[in-house]
């Protein structure tokens, strides 16, 4: 069943821009000749290296295994040879350790274990498969997606939702993942809803993507009543096109009508939410045995020669993806992981692309503005587009003047740094940067107490 919902509360509507790469069907990228593979490409603690330099690895051999509940094991992403473990350039631009393979150029696997009674396994056995495979949420929030189908039994979950909304401007590998990977997709779910025992699933699209609905529709339609359709009812809802609708606490509220309470988590109020993507890379791994050894990412912007979306091994430079859509056009300003709401800027395109690398954006510099900081005119416009309904500008005030002890009554904590509030800012404010640095100030002075 289709059904349009309402929006929510705040948001801003950039220029989307997403026509740049929408039609692109995905391509893949040749294989490098060597891969930097890091040990931490997830929330959570680093996987532990495993291998040491000068061993030989197959694709898809664990070279990082999970070092802790809330962690997951890394995996060669090619066949070749160890030829360092060491710290490396990561897009988050934090120091971390990485595994370098040097491609024997034969793509040697190991040997999968494919599942054809997928339909029927255990939640259990689905859980280990998913954990083996090293899945973490590809929307980019890389929470380790074994964990978030292990919830807490004092905190039942009745809602599954799908989030394929894809809000950031320019981003549409999760767009082109639903219409040429439908079945996979819809496959994931069916096995998320099983493991979960959800009673209800519930699809979230944007109204700018009607190819994708019709699509996940159709497929949700042509597996019902199989063993692989699902066993409760599916809506898939269409929402307006508004950022940030893919946050999970704006899905969730306009979805369900549930609100995830300040600190909690969508559990709270038993739902949980997984990416499209994730969706897609639980399939192949419990059909197929497959670890997550690559992705779709879109690489775009106006400074980039012909913008697409590109099926890539994770631990491949982005230089490559760049080169590969014809290189970077006129004077570029800013080169950015992500999308331009929430992405992080690069100052190095040897950095890799990790599990959680949606988007490559190519700015250029004419696009970037330059203006001065100007103080805060009170004029409000942060505060009518928050989606969590907080005072940006109190929060800006109070880190500017060092006051972060007073800064935690407007509840920065809550913040989901989306960006809507700088977007607006006629005073140029750096908004969601200085709200960060109240929240690691805050954490420092509760750490030191
Ligand atoms: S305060 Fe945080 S949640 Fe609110 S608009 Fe700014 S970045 Fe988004
Ligand atoms: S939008 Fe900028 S200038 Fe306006 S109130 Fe917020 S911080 Fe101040």
């Amino acid at each position: 069943m289709i059904r349009r919902f309402r929006s929510f509360f705040g948001g801003i509507h950039p220029q989307y821009r997403k026509e740049l790469s929408a039609t692109g069907a995905i391509e893949t990228l040749p294989l490098p000749d060597q891969v930097v593979v890091p040990l931490l490409q997830h929330i959570g603690k680093p996987a532990e290296p495993v291998v040491k330099v000068g061993d030989t690895v197959r694709t898809g051999q664990v070279v990082g295994t999970a070092s802790g509940v809330v962690s997951v094991s890394v995996h060669a992403t090619l066949s070749g040879t160890v030829t360092g473990i060491a710290t490396i350039a990561h897009p988050s631009g934090r120091e971390v350790k990485g595994v370098v393979i040097e491609s024997d150029g034969a793509d040697n696997w190991i040997d999968l274990e494919p599942c054809e009674e997928w339909p029927s396994l255990p939640p259990q056995a689905v859980r280990e498969r998913v954990s083996a495979a090293g899945i973490a949420g590809l929307g980019g929030a890389t929470f380790p997606t074994h964990v978030k189908l292990s919830p807490p039994e004092a905190r039942p979950v009745d809602t599954l939702i799908v989030n394929g909304v894809e809000c950031e401007p320019y981003l549409t590998a999760d767009h082109r993942l639903m219409l040429e990977h439908t079945g996979q997709v819809v496959a994931g779910a069916v096995l998320v809803s099983r493991v979960l025992g959800v009673s209800r699933v519930i699809f979230g699209i944007e109204d700018n993507k009607p190819d994708a609905v019709q699509a996940i529709e159709a497929e949700i339609r042509r597996v019902a009543g199989s063993s692989a359709g699902f066993e409760v009812p599916v809506t898939v809802g269409v929402l307006p096109t508004k950022y940030p609708q893919g946050g999970e606490k704006q899905l969730i509220a306009v979805l369900t009508g549930h609100e995830v309470p300040s600190g909690g988590l969508p559990v709270d109020v038993g739902v949980v939410v997984h990416n499209v993507g994730t969706c897609a890379a639980v399939f192949d791994a419990v059909r197929h045995g497959r670890p997550l050894v690559e992705r779709v990412v879109t690489v775009t912007g106006e400074g980039l020669k012909r913008p697409g979306n590109v099926r890539v091994r994770l631990g491949t430079p982005a230089r490559l993806l760049v080169e590969h859509f014809g290189g970077m056009v006129g004077e570029v300003g800013k080169v950015v992981f992500g999308g331009p709401m929430m992405g992080v800027a690069q100052y190095n395109l040897e950095v890799p692309v990790i599990k959680g690398t949606s988007g490559i954006l190519i700015i250029p510099r004419d696009h970037i503005d330059t203006d001065d900081i100007r103080p805060c005119i009170r004029c409000s416009a942060c505060i009518e587009v928050c989606p969590i309904g907080l005072l940006p500008n109190m929060i800006s005030v109070c880190a500017e003047m060092r006051a972060f002890g007073e800064s935690e009554q407007y509840h920065p904590f809550d913040c989901i740094e989306c960006g809507c509030c700088s977007y607006v800012c006629p005073s140029y404010r750096p908004l969601v940067q200085m709200i960060r640095f109240a929240k690691t100030e805050v954490q420092h002075l509760k750490a030191k107490h």
